[in-house]
């Protein structure tokens, strides 16, 4: 047993609540508007859901390998993403695609009423169905599937996030978002990507573009 004070009970560490307060200043102050994302992201112990070698980390703004040549989203990316699912109306129930760490469904779980969250990589969702527990959040559903199917019995979803880039969008996916619903998908090949916001308003398919973003490839089949 280590006889040095935990520097992370003093608010002094790099994984200590001053460390998320600051974080949540530099992305209120890079653009991000929505205080119930804000105030969710600062009680959310981010450096729970990455390796404890890169835990002194957690805190920065940026993307972290999770293994399996995966990485957690960078905080603003998270951030923006949810902020853009909520902001016209709170989804009552919400779909992701892509669990890796958990983080992303941990943000939304603490929202919304019921995630279902589906992961390809089976070592990943064991990890983060691991912290789901540890964090007491009863209300995440998880399976070890393809995601680019989405969750058929589970449909449809008043909200779908997807935290992997596909070539393009799949109806699959778009056929199990409910009537006033709102899916956020980064879309496109690596280095060309861009989030795409649909929702869907009076039987039509109401699309947007948020901007440019980098992430993992949506792949096919189960790891
Ligand atoms: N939301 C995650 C981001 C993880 S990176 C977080 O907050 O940490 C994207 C994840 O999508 C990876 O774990 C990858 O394995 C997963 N993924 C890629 N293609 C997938 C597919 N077809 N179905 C389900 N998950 C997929």
């Amino acid at each position: 047993m280590s006889m040095r004070p935990d520097p992370a009970s003093r608010g002094l560490g790099m994984t200590s609540q001053r460390a998320r307060d600051r974080l949540v200043e530099r992305l209120a102050a890079e653009g991000i508007k929505d205080r119930r994302v804000l105030d969710v992201i600062r009680q959310l112990p981010r450096h729970l859901f990455i390796d404890e070698a890169l835990a002194s980390r957690a805190y920065e703004d940026t993307a972290l390998p999770i293994g399996q040549g995966q990485t957690i989203s960078q905080p603003w990316v998270v951030a923006r993403m949810t902020e853009a699912l909520i902001e016209y109306g709170m989804p009552r129930k919400v779909l992701e695609i892509g669990t890796g760490s958990g983080y992303q469904c941990a943000v939304l779980a603490a929202l919304v009423e019921k995630v279902c969250t589906v992961e390809r990589i089976d070592e990943l969702l064991r990890n983060a169905r691991r912290m789901f527990r540890k964090l007491g959040m009863a209300n995440i559903r998880s399976k070890h599937a393809d995601g680019r199917l989405g969750w058929p019995e589970e449909a449809p979803f008043d909200g779908i996030i997807l935290t992997a880039a596909g070539a393009t969008l799949d109806d699959a996916l778009l056929d199990q978002l409910a009537p006033g619903g709102t899916l956020v998908a980064p879309v496109g090949p690596a280095g060309r990507q861009t989030l795409l916001r649909v929702r869907a308003v009076d039987g039509e398919w109401v699309r947007e573009s948020l901007g440019a973003v980098s992430f993992v490839p949506l792949l096919g089949g189960i790891g």
